[in-house]
C-alpha cells in the first residue's frame, strides 16, 4: 500500500518539475491515471478484506459475536416495525473437547469449517449464523409464520447432526445442544434475548444433551405438538389413511335428500377417529390444507363418478373448503380440471366455505370464485350467524345457499334470541334468493319449529350422522 502512495508521489513530483514536451507529459498523466486507478482498486479491496476480518469469524468464515449482536439488535428494531416474530437460537457442541483431546486441534478445527457449513446449508438466506467463540454458534431465524416454523427450522439445525463428519478420513459425531427464546414472546431487548437463549440452552444439557429446549417451554410445547400433528397428518395424506363420512341434508317439506355433506375423517388407532376441527385448524396454518382439500375434491368427484356407474344422476355432494384455498389458482385450477373432465359433475357440487374465516373479499378472488360459478359449481356460506354475518359478503361472491349454524339452531326452542336470529336469516335468504339450511337438527320439535319459520332445507343427527357411504 505503502510504495503504492510512494509512486504516486515521484509521479506527481516529476509532473510538478514540469516536462515540458507536450507528449511526455500526457504520457506521464496516463501513466499517473492507471496507476491511480489501480492504487483505488487495490484498496478497495484491502477494505473489504478488513471489514470482513472485522465481521467474520477467521476459521469458519461465519459471522462473529460483535457484527451478530449489531445484527441482532437490527432485527428485533425491524421486528418491531413490522410485528414479524424472531428466534435466536443458541448451539453449544456437547463432546466437542473429546474430538479435540482425541483426535487434535486440527482436527476440532475442520469439524467447526465443517460444522458451519451444514448450519449454513440448513437455514435460508435470510438467516443469520454466527460462530460466537470455541464450540459455541448463534443463530436468528426470521421470516417465520408461525410458532411451529420454528421447531421446523431448529429440528432442520438438530437434523444436521445425525450424519458422522469425515475429518482426515474418520467418522466423527458429535451432537448439540439447542437453545430458543423468542422476540418479542420471551423477551424486550437483544441482551435479554441472549441471555434466555443461554438459558434455554443449559436448560436442554440438562435434559440430557442433543436436545433442544425453547426458553417458555410451556408455549412452544404447543407449537411442538401442532408440528407433531402436522407431520402425522402429511403421512395420512400420503398413504391414503384419510376418509370421508357423507351426511345428508334434508328438503324440510318432502323428507327427501337434496344432497350430502362430505366430512373429513382420520381414524385414530384405538378405532375411532381424530378430532376433525382441531387437526383441519393445525392444517389450516399450514400449506398442508392445501394438499387437503385437493384430496377432498378428488375423492367427491370419485364418489359422483361410482353413483353414475350406478345410475345414479340425482345425487349431489357439498364438500367444505377454507378460505385460503382460494388464496392462489392452485386450487381453482385442480377443480376446473376434474370438472372439465365430466362437465356435468360440476352442477351436483357446492363449495362450504366457513364464516368463521370469511374469504377476504378482492378482485382475484372474486374472479376465481366467478370462474367456479359459472361452470355450474354452487357456492354456500357455513356457520353463518356466528361469524361477521356480513351481508356484503354474500354480495360480494356468487353465494347460493347459506348454512345457520348449529349453535343457533340448538337453542331456537330455548332463547329467543337465537330464535330472533334463525328467522332474520331464513328472510335474509327469501329476499336475496339464497336456499336456506339449518344445521346441527338434533329432535324433531327442531325440525317443525324449522319448517313451521318456512325453512327450507336441514341437516342434523336426527336424520342421520355422517356415515361412510
Ligand atoms: P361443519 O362444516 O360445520 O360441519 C358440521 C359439523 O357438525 C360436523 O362436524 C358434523 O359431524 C357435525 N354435526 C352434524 N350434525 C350434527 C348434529 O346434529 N349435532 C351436532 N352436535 N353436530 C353435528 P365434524 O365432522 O367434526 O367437522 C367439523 C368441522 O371441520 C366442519 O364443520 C368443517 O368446518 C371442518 N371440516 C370437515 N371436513 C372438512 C374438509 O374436508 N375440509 C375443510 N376445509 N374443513 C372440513
Ligand atoms: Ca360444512
Ligand atoms: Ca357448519
Amino acid at each position: 500500500m505503502l510504495s503504492g502512495v510512494d509512486d504516486y508521489k515521484t509521479d506527481l513530483e516529476a509532473m510538478e518539475k514540469g516536462a515540458d514536451d507536450y507528449l511526455i507529459k500526457s504520457e506521464l498523466t496516463a501513466q499517473l491515471l492507471e496507476r491511480t486507478f489501480r492504487y483505488s482498486l487495490k484498496s478497495k479491496y484491502l477494505e473489504a478484506k478488513l471489514v470482513k476480518l472485522a465481521h467474520h469469524d477467521s476459521l469458519t468464515s461465519l459471522y462473529n459475536r460483535s457484527i451478530f449482536n449489531e445484527l441482532l439488535i437490527k432485527t428485533i428494531q425491524q421486528s418491531q416495525r413490522t410485528g414479524q416474530k424472531i428466534a435466536l437460537v443458541t448451539l453449544d457442541l456437547d463432546n466437542f473437547k473429546f474430538v479435540n483431546d482425541n483426535y487434535g486441534h486440527p482436527a476440532g478445527d475442520q469439524l467447526l469449517i465443517k460444522i458451519s457449513q451444514r448450519l449454513k446449508h440448513s437455514t435460508r438466506s435470510s438467516d443469520f449464523v454466527a460462530r460466537l467463540g470455541g464450540d459455541e454458534f448463534s443463530l436468528l431465524l426470521k421470516d417465520v409464520k408461525n410458532d411451529s416454523d420454528f421447531v421446523k427450522s431448529v429440528e432442520n439445525i438438530m437434523d444436521i447432526f445425525q450424519e458422522p463428519f469425515q475429518i482426515d478420513n474418520k467418522s466423527v459425531s458429535v451432537t448439540t445442544s439447542a437453545g430458543i427464546a423468542v422476540f418479542p414472546t420471551d423477551a424486550q431487548t437483544a441482551s435479554e434475548l441472549i441471555d434466555n437463549s443461554d438459558r434455554a440452552m443449559y436448560q436442554a444439557k440438562a435434559l440430557g444433551r442433543n436436545n433442544y429446549s425453547f426458553y417458555n417451554q410451556k408455549l412452544h410445547q404447543e407449537a411442538i405438538v401442532k408440528h407433531q400433528l402436522e407431520l402425522e397428518l402429511n403421512a395420512a395424506i400420503d398413504n391414503n389413511k384419510l376418509l370421508l363420512h357423507y351426511q345428508p341434508i334434508i328438503d324440510l317439506k318432502t323428507g327427501n335428500i337434496t344432497s350430502y355433506e362430505a366430512l373429513l375423517r382420520w381414524p385414530d388407532n384405538k378405532n375411532g377417529f381424530r378430532n376433525t376441527e382441531e387437526f383441519i385448524e393445525v392444517a389450516e396454518e399450514s400449506s398442508l390444507i392445501l394438499k387437503i382439500g385437493d384430496w377432498v375434491f378428488k375423492q367427491a368427484c370419485l364418489q359422483l363418478n361410482i353413483w353414475s356407474e350406478q345410475g345414479i344422476t340425482d345425487r349431489h355432494i357439498s364438500i367444505n373448503a377454507s378460505a385460503n384455498q382460494f388464496n392462489s389458482d392452485d386450487f381453482t385450477e385442480l377443480v376446473k380440471k376434474y370438472v372439465n373432465e365430466t362437465p356435468d359433475f360440476a352442477q351436483k357440487l357446492t363449495i362450504e366455505i366457513t364464516e368463521r374465516k370469511p374469504l377476504e373479499i378482492t378482485s382475484n378472488i372474486q374472479i376465481r370464485l366467478k370462474v367456479l360459478s359459472d361452470l355450474g359449481i354452487k357456492f354456500s356460506v357455513d356457520d353463518f350467524g356466528i361469524g361477521h354475518s356480513s351481508i356484503s359478503y354474500l354480495r360480494a361472491f356468487p353465494m347460493d345457499s347459506i348454512k345457520i349454524d348449529k349453535s343457533i339452531i340448538q337453542n331456537i326452542l330455548k332463547f329467543n334470541e337465537d330464535l330472533a336470529l334463525c328467522t332474520a336469516i331464513i328472510a335474509l335468504g327469501q329476499a336475496l334468493s339464497l336456499d336456506v339450511i339449518a344445521e346441527g337438527v338434533e329432535t324433531e320439535e327442531i325440525a317443525n319449529l324449522l319448517n313451521s319459520l318456512d325453512c327450507p332445507y336441514a341437516q342434523g343427527y336426527l336424520y342421520s350422522k355422517p356415515m361412510p357411504l
